[in-house]
């Protein structure tokens, strides 16, 4: 993890309006500035719902937060009779600097595959985004031992069409579908091997330079007692946190994971 600065970012999912969202921002100012936190050392994130994106950027603007921010989801298409899409122009324009691509609610609810991943990719870094690129397996892959196979697969896709130059700022979350909401969490020693192997395809695919830069993330019932044994792992650069980043105390701690 030497030369990444790790990332811990927080997805909402469909919870917190608006007002939910400025308290929630605004506590978690609070307790990561208490602690004296350093966020060149361990960057921090939240994506909120789409209607809370222009609120999070008055707090964090306003109160000069160094919190960055991001959406959920991405439109494929910039602009046009898309009805009910956002567009990364609009994101780009509201301050995101992330946005997740792909997460296993996405493909599983709104039948995105891997074509509509990579579109979705393109189009964040085509409007300045890093995407975060979500990946991983369900239960019935996982059983069978074909997880890393599976993971290298779905970031081959994902990634193909990408310049090195935007394979350097990617963020990849390694996501065990098994393991999100359900508070059954991978060992570290399963993040490990998967992160460890998706770095080995950025090098395959791209160089090991790029793959030494490329931040690679673990999700799935990430708690503060959970995340340092995580964290301690060498390919793992921070993780995506669902549930308990709607606990601004909870998600602090887990931010401050190096206490
Ligand atoms: C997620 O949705 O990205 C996630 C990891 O959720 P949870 O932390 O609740 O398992």
């Amino acid at each position: 993890t030497a030369q990444r600065v790790p990332l811990i970012a927080g997805n909402w999912k469909m919870n917190l309006d608006h007002m939910q969202a400025i308290s929630t921002v605004q506590k978690l100012a609070w307790t990561l500035d208490d602690a004296g936190h350093d966020f060149k050392k361990v960057e921090v994130a939240v994506l909120p719902p789409f209607t809370d994106i222009r609120s999070v950027q008055t707090i964090v603007h306003g109160d000069k937060l160094d919190l960055a921010y991001g959406a959920q989801d991405i439109s494929t298409q910039d602009s046009g009779a898309f009805t009910g899409d956002v567009s990364g122009a609009f994101l780009a324009r509201l301050g995101c600097s992330y946005v997740a691509v792909g997460h296993s609610e996405r493909r599983e609810h709104h039948g995105e595959d891997d074509d509509v991943v990579r579109a979705k990719v393109e189009a964040a870094y085509r409007h300045g985004i890093t995407p975060i690129l979500c990946l991983g397996e369900n239960l019935e892959v996982r059983q069978s031992g074909d997880q890393v196979a599976h993971a290298v697969g779905q970031l081959r896709a994902a990634t193909s069409s990408l310049q090195p130059a935007q394979v350097e700022s990617l963020v990849v979350a390694y996501e065990p579908i098994w393991a999100i909401g359900t508070g059954e969490v991978a060992t570290p020693d399963d993040a490990q091997e998967v992160a460890e192997a998706l770095r080995g395809a950025v090098a395959e695919s791209f160089s090991p330079e790029l793959a030494g830069a490329v931040r690679v993330l673990y999700g799935g019932s990430v708690k503060s007692s959970n995340v340092a044994s995580i964290m301690a792992k060498p390919d793992v650069d921070g993780a995506l946190v669902g549930g308990a980043s709607l606990d601004p105390k909870e998600f602090a701690a887990i931010c401050r994971y190096q206490d």
